[in-house]
């Protein structure tokens, strides 16, 4: 490949927090009605649409549509022309985590984003635009970081002669250039020189060597992109620790306590791994294993149940359906001490319940049956009528929902809750 000296192109448009923060405002915006199916990226002359969609972070058009695909080529929103704007699952992550107010976390996923991106940009021939498809040109990181002195710098003169050469660009790209490697947090400035800050280091090992697979095409790299996680992505492992770092960052531990700040991230890394782990009755929940892998399986097997019952309430009559209104619950709840079958991750020893009919069955007013009928407590008798009593007492007598696998829960962790937690 040949040297990349003297002309790395950038877009107009810097990968600055504020940056995303107005890009943020417009996948907002993007979701009400009136956007629907709209083409940001068409033409802008007379086009009221345009200019109203523009106002919103009260830029022009061109601005407004070079913002957007900042964000695209920075890997937070997906390559499509049409409103709504979407984020990828990195996008997803990092707003989610912006939202509820977790700004370490954000940050540290934002840096993520932006790490993973410039490690898969590429210049395509021309070298006068980028690449989503690194085996399609020259890669500007691999080269910079093969290219640092011993101090694992370089300095910013020679940083500049990088990046604009003699092209008539001088100086134009060089700041946003900076700008990236900066809030990637992979460098930082002293005295003139661009300095590489230990961060990724697994990541940067692999990227100083690394030769893109020739058989995956544009699609196979934006998917990539959107979720570098995935099975294919060439970085997938050493990005599942980062993730796995973040998410045990003092602070973000602590309000995991609650359930909601790394959530997102868990989430992500189990749905990856729900597809790996062996579906094997038993999966070890061996304490001795860190209190993250052991939510990652957590999660992994919450995914799972609830994709064995659809999404669907399990109790009869329920109607509730749908991945946000359920929950996958324990038949034997998992704070009680094993017995001879471990409990905790065990994949017939979930339900997969509506957040009513969840709190209903923790709290023993109805159970199951050796064979899967369902059973009411006296407890009802003395609430109200209410949706949640007829929806469980009309299913009195009635099997539970079946899997998709055709498999019941097992009898032993059914008794348990009859025994233990059922009132009759
Ligand atoms: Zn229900």
């Amino acid at each position: 490949m040949a040297s990349i000296n003297g002309d790395w192109f950038h877009s107009r448009s810097s990968s600055n927090l504020e940056e995303l923060l107005a890009v943020r405002q417009l996948v907002l915006e993007s979701r009400k009605l009136e956007y629907t199916g709209f083409n940001w990226s068409g033409g802008r002359e007379g086009n009221k649409k345009m200019y109203k969609f523009a106002s919103t972070i009260n830029v022009e058009p061109s601005t407004m549509q070079t913002k957007i695909r900042a964000m695209i080529r920075y890997g937070f929103i997906k390559d499509e022309n049409q409103c709504p704007l979407i984020w990828t699952k990195m996008g997803n992550l990092w707003n989610d985590l912006y939202t509820i107010g977790d700004f370490a976390a954000a940050k540290e996923v934002y840096q993520l984003t932006l790490t993973i991106s410039l490690v898969i940009f590429a210049f395509n021939n021309t070298m006068e635009q980028y690449s989503v498809n690194p085996g399609k040109g020259d890669m500007p990181l691999k080269f910079l970081v093969n290219n640092l002195d011993i101090n694992h710098a370089i300095s910013l003169k020679e940083f500049e002669a990088l990046v604009d050469g003699n092209t008539k660009r001088v100086g134009a790209n060089i700041s946003y250039w900076k700008a990236d490697l900066i809030n990637s947090s992979l460098f930082q400035e002293v005295q003139e020189n661009l300095i590489y800050t230990g961060k990724y280091p697994e990541l940067i090992r692999e990227i100083k060597t690394f030769e893109p697979n020739p058989l995956l095409i544009d699609e196979d790299w934006k998917a990539i992109r959107d979720n570098p996680l995935i099975e294919m992505s060439p970085f997938n492992k050493s990005i599942r620790t980062i993730f796995e770092v973040i998410s045990q960052k003092e602070g973000v531990e602590e309000q995991f306590a609650e359930d909601i700040t790394t959530f997102p991230l868990i989430n992500a890394i189990s749905e990856q791994e729900e597809i790996h782990i062996p579906e094997i009755d038993i999966l070890n929940t061996d304490t001795r294993f860190t209190t993250n892998t052991r939510r990652v399986r957590n999660a992994t097997w919450s995914i799972r149940i609830k994709k064995k019952y659809n999404y669907l309430c399990a109790v009869t009559n329920c109607d509730v359906v749908g991945q946000i209104f359920v929950e996958a619950i324990h038949i034997k709840p998992d704070n009680t001490p094993d017995g001879k079958i471990p409990h905790r991750t065990h994949i017939l020893n979930g339900l997969c319940l509506c957040k009513h009919c969840h709190v209903a069955f923790d709290h023993g007013y109805f159970s199951l049956t050796d064979d899967h009928k369902i059973i009411s407590s006296e407890k009802f008798n003395k609430i109200a009528e209410q949706n949640l009593k007829k929806v469980i007492l009309s299913s009195v007598n009635l099997k539970i929902k079946k899997r998709t696998d055709d498999r019941w829960p097992l009898v032993d962790f059914i008794q348990y809750h009859r025994n233990n937690i059922f009132k009759e």
